[in-house]
């Protein structure tokens, strides 16, 4: 049986063609499966029985879920081939954010981070990415989304696209690209194609002005250093409505110091819309990075802003659940028996 969610308009007219379907079914299926988002597939009801039992909608239903006391809730997910998925959602007064995953694990290996210690397990498909979305109790409640979760979807960008693909078509989710955010380390062939075929926000992980700081905390920067991601963005208008911040998780002593701060508006210095988070760092296991203190912070932040680069810090959430953004570690054998944190976005 062939299963449906994640594929794009494009992809079902194939797939109708060859189950020997009429072309129009094509148009008639993302409907159901994008704008009216049903869950079964007898709902298809334009779609003939015999057609019908060809195809599943495949929709895979969180395992478990957690919840911090200030509403944040983490999902856990297995993919049908068994590896583990996780991701957050973050209610916000009137927003509800969803962060979800791009791979099971990561490749990139940060040193901060939890899920890169995790190792590399595989790319999600469109239809495991949009799954997060899709199958969640608070689904219709979403306001926005970012790709903030476990691994790094400029790693996966031909299905990272495909959703935004459907989740921003007018027949389709019809979410405004002003809703999205996609973050990354900086892969510059994947970053130049999400600045080329998608519009929405991006934010890109620093962590360090100073290339030797940044490979110590980010292996990524020894092939795309962060001149040349600022050489790329560089080239793209962030005056209107799309937006590009710089993702900046701080540690005591370590990049949180005037020099860092002084450094880091001179780096971007040429990109005058971007703009700094500054992310709370809670030590996760096996991990010996100091966090910032709460004064330091601020200071960094008003340094920054003094210098012309607007700056804000990030609130925590969910630290009662442990989960963190970018720090998701759930693995088939462990599930929610690890730590992990959540920033609000
Ligand atoms: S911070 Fe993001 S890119 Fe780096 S190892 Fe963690 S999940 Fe991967």
């Amino acid at each position: 049986m062939e299963t449906l969610t994640g594929k794009t308009l494009g992809e079902l007219q194939t797939l109708v063609k060859d189950l020997g379907m009429p072309a129009f079914t094509a148009k008639q299926i993302f409907d159901w499966l994008y704008k009216k988002r049903v869950s079964s597939i007898d709902e298809m009801t334009n779609i003939s029985q015999k057609h019908r039992g060809l195809l599943n909608i495949g929709l895979i239903f969180p395992t478990q879920h957690q919840t911090s006391a200030d509403g944040t809730v983490k999902y856990l997910f297995k993919t049908s081939d068994g590896r583990a998925v996780e991701t957050v959602f973050i209610p916000d007064k009137d927003r509800a954010t969803l962060c979800v995953s791009s791979q099971a694990g990561c490749k990139m290996n940060c040193l901060f981070c939890t899920t890169g210690k995790q190792g590399f397990h595989g790319q999600l498909s469109a239809g495991e990415i949009l799954n997060q979305i899709l199958s969640i109790p608070e689904s219709d409640q979403l306001t926005n989304l970012v790709f903030m979760g476990m691994g790094e979807p400029l790693d996966n960008t031909d299905e990272v696209l495909k959703v935004l693909d459907i989740l921003t078509a007018e027949e389709g989710f019809a979410w405004s690209p002003k809703r999205i955010t996609v973050s990354s380390v900086g892969i510059i062939p994947g970053l130049k194609r999400l600045l080329d075929e998608s519009r929405v926000h991006v934010a890109i992980s620093l962590h360090s002005p100073f290339p030797a700081e940044r490979l110590s905390l980010m292996p990524i920067e020894k092939a795309c250093p962060m001149q040349d991601v600022l050489e790329l963005v560089s080239r793209y208008d962030f005056a209107h409505q799309r937006r590009l911040s710089f993702e900046y998780i701080c540690f005591g002593g370590l990049n949180d110091t005037p020099k860092h701060s002084l450094a880091l508006a001179q780096l971007l210095r040429n990109i005058p819309y971007a703009r700094v988070n500054l992310i709370n760092y809670h030590p996760a296991a096996g991990v010996n990075l100091p966090a910032s203190n709460p004064s330091a912070m601020v200071a960094f932040r008003d340094s920054l802003n003094s210098k012309g680069i607007i700056s804000t810090i990030r609130a925590s959430r969910g630290e009662d659940i442990l989960a963190a953004c970018g720090m998701l570690s759930a693995t088939a054998r462990d599930e929610f028996n690890h730590p992990m944190r959540v920033s609000s976005i």
